[in-house]
């Protein structure tokens, strides 16, 4: 069964403004958050992510780091982007 992760909830974690970079926490549907980093400059970017390690990793069941997320970067950017971030600096 392939995943998919979505995105309920953003919460932001910390941001440089100066050098437009921003700290995001990610939850998902699943109960799963991750951090994700973005860099505005010179357009916006979802440059890292990883998993918080509250719970098991939905895709390899790991409780420990793993880069699962990693292939999800493009999902969870797009799902971000949909209106999220400018509210959250608003
Ligand atoms: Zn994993």
């Amino acid at each position: 069964m392939a995943y998919r992760p979505t995105v309920v909830n953003v919460d932001k974690a910390g941001s440089n403004d100066k050098d437009g970079l921003y700290e995001y926490v990610v939850h998902l549907e699943d109960g799963t958050m991750c951090r994700v980093f973005y860099n505005r400059y010179p357009e916006w970017k979802l440059t890292h992510i990883s998993r918080l390690l509250k719970t098991p990793c939905p895709i390899c069941r790991k409780d420990y780091i793993c880069n699962c997320f990693e292939k999800f970067k493009g999902e969870l950017d797009a799902q971000l982007r949909d209106g999220r971030i400018e509210q959250l600096l608003a």
